[in-house]
């Protein structure tokens, strides 16, 4: 049986049939790579999304293989991440299919409960990610109806080895978070302090004492600031646009669960209306400390846009008190100093760049149509799961965890429906084992 197992993967021995009309100029190196069938869909990404959509085809018997680049599953958790990140929503939302969190979690479960349970859950359904190895191109050969996933594979020390997987169904699920942006900045290489992306900050244990400039205000750069202040150092945090904060909870309750509870029966402007009111009830006129609003409601920005509200866990009360520094926008950086857009210059001794992530699924998957150059899907969620000849996309719906879920069930189903199906046609015909390349179990 072909299984996620990699024992089971079958070398192709025999392909001749399959590349009769082999062309060196079109298929390039097909024969320098070692080649391997795979008898099911090929998942691109051992993250949530990826462990989801894995999950559902082991329920439903279908067969698989995992590439992920990482050396485990759910690298952005286990890697990139700073050590005091909690689940920003309750843990009902964040639960993948068919496993919910253990009982005694508490409501929002740090990273490492976080990290716990996707481990568990992987052990759950049995899932093994072939790891350490990097899709670097994946393209869809009409000639053949399959597709050919190009990687490279980490060996040993300095060792690598390349594989070709041909494949039936793609899914993608890199991530929206695959790659750190990381934006221009005049004279940052004069700076001479340490700079890091906040997906390398672990903690502010060692700027304590120190001036640290955090670019970006999202959830990230929030978080990064008031974990400085905790650790006695002297964030200013780069505030360019605006922002919308919203308390996490009202009365005890959840303001996220609220928000969807809300949409259920009320439009989407009114539910904004209502929840900027109890932001200001509860936070107060963020405006007069430097975070503006945005002109269109939070879950209005959050549908249209895909920009997330700041759910404060605090880091208000210290922008409040000084202790968090807003600054506007960077104009230049000079050897130990920043120059703001208002003219200001600031000493520093160290700079966060909290300034998110992006996909990166236009460096590596060819001649597609399905993705934008952003490399989101281009229709919208809750459309944008299933492309053509066999391409689906998990995890890009910018709705987090739960609309990683909703994406990964309906990818599970779907392919195993035509797993099935061609399963059978393939009892039937001789010749369409060959073509498809599925094997027996
Ligand atoms: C700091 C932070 C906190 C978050 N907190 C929450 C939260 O509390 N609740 C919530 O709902 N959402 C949260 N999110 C958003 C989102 O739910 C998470 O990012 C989640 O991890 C997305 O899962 P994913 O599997 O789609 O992507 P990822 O977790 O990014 O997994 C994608 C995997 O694909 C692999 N990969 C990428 N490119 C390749 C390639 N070319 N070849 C092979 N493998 C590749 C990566 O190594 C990675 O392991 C948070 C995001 C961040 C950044």
């Amino acid at each position: 049986m072909f299984s996620n197992n990699n024992d089971s993967n079958q070398e192709c021995l025999n392909i001749s049939s399959m590349f009769q009309s082999f062309n060196p100029a079109v298929d390039g190196d097909i024969f320098s790579r070692r080649c391997i069938w795979v008898n099911g869909p090929v998942i691109i990404g051992a993250g949530p999304s990826g462990l989801a959509v894995a999950a559902g085809l082991k329920r439903q018997g279908v067969p698989f293989i995992i590439l992920e680049r990482a050396n485990c599953i759910a690298s952005l958790w286990q890697n990139r991440t700073y050590d005091r990140l909690k689940l920003h929503l309750p843990k009902q939302f964040c639960q993948l299919p068919n496993l919910p969190f253990p009982e005694d979690f508490p409501e929002y479960p740090t990273k490492y409960q976080f990290i716990q349970y996707l481990e568990s859950y992987a052990n759950h359904f049995d899932i093994h990610p072939k790891f350490n190895e990097t899709v670097q191109s994946a393209k869809y050969d009409k000639r053949f109806g399959l597709w050919r996933v190009k990687t490279v594979s980490k060996t040993g020390l300095l060792g690598s080895c390349e594989f070709e997987y041909i494949c039936r169904w793609l899914v993608v699920a890199t991530g929206e978070n695959a790659e750190k942006v990381v934006p221009e900045f005049e004279g940052l290489e004069e700076f001479g302090g340490e700079v890091v992306h906040a997906c390398d900050y672990k903690s502010g244990e060692k700027h304590r004492g120190k001036r640290v400039l955090v670019v970006g205000c999202g959830n990230s750069g929030m978080e990064v600031s008031l974990d400085l202040c905790n650790h006695q150092a002297s964030p200013s945090m780069v505030v360019r646009s605006s922002v919308h904060v919203l308390p996490r909870e009202v009365l005890g309750k959840s303001t996220f669960e609220l928000a969807v509870t809300m949409m259920k029966w009320m439009p989407l402007r009114l539910v904004d209306k209502i929840l900027l009111f109890l932001a200001r009830i509860i936070l107060g006129n963020t405006e007069k400390y430097g975070l503006k609003r945005p002109e269109t409601g939070p879950m209005e920005l959050k549908n249209t846009a895909g920009k997330t509200p700041v759910l404060d866990i605090g880091a208000l009360k210290k922008v409040r008190s000084g202790k968090i520094k807003i600054v506007p926008a960077i104009k230049k950086f000079g050897p130990g100093t920043v120059e703001l857009v208002d003219g200001r210059i600031l000493e520093m001794d160290s700079v966060v760049l909290a300034t998110g992530y992006r996909s990166n699924v236009p460096k590596w998957l060819k001649d597609n149509d399905f993705f934008s150059e952003d490399g989101i899907p281009k229709n919208p969620f809750p459309n944008g799961w299933k492309g053509e000849a066999g391409l689906y996309a998990v995890g890009f719906t910018r709705r987090g965890l739960s609309g990683a879920s909703l994406d990964a069930m309906s990818v599970a189903h779907d392919i195993a429906n035509s797993w099935i199906e061609e399963t059978k046609q393939q009892k039937k015909t001789a010749a369409a084992r060959h073509r498809r390349c599925i094997s027996h179990f």
